[in-house]
């Protein structure tokens, strides 16, 4: 089921260029209403409940209608992410509520190497070879058509 936004959560992003759930989203769904500075999902049938939006919006304005296998009986799921970890609080129909908390990261924030240190890469546009083969394969050479 798709994301939709709680209006009275949503501050349009306080106004900026772009509101988290616009850059965020990878469908491109997410719209700004400018007049009422609230945002909505403009194509929910183009959904594809990636929660992206959801972990970052800054007010927890935004959240999904999860599948059965994922929310039995209903319930409610939302993260809050920090620097480090994500908190999920499920909240059940029956009142009961967990809270599960994962790590989001290895290495400190910032210093993520987008390379993931193999530099300039080993192959070429051409090759049949990924970016970092064979030399993230811990291989000398790999065979090729
Ligand atoms: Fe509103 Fe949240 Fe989207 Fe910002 S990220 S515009 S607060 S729904
Ligand atoms: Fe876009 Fe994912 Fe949010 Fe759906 S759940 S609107 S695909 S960011």
């Amino acid at each position: 089921m798709p994301s939709f936004v709680i209006n009275e959560k949503c501050d349009g992003c306080k106004g900026g260029d772009k509101t988290a759930c616009e850059y965020i989203c990878p469908n491109d769904l997410m719209k700004l209403d400018e007049n009422l500075m609230k945002a909505y999902n403009s194509e929910p049938d183009m959904c594809w409940e990636c929660y992206n939006c959801v972990k970052i919006c800054p007010t927890q304005a935004i959240e999904v209608r999860g599948y059965a296998d994922f929310t039995p009986l209903g319930a409610n799921v939302v993260p809050l992410r920090g620097s480090d970890d994500i908190m999920w609080t499920v909240s059940f129909r029956g009142g009961t509520i967990k809270r599960f908390k994962f790590p989001i990261r290895t290495v400190a924030e910032g210093e993520v190497a987008p390379d993931g240190g193999f530099g300039e890469g080993t192959g070429t546009l051409d090759d049949q070879l990924l970016f970092t083969e064979p030399d993230s394969l811990k291989a000398d050479e790999l065979w090729t058509l």
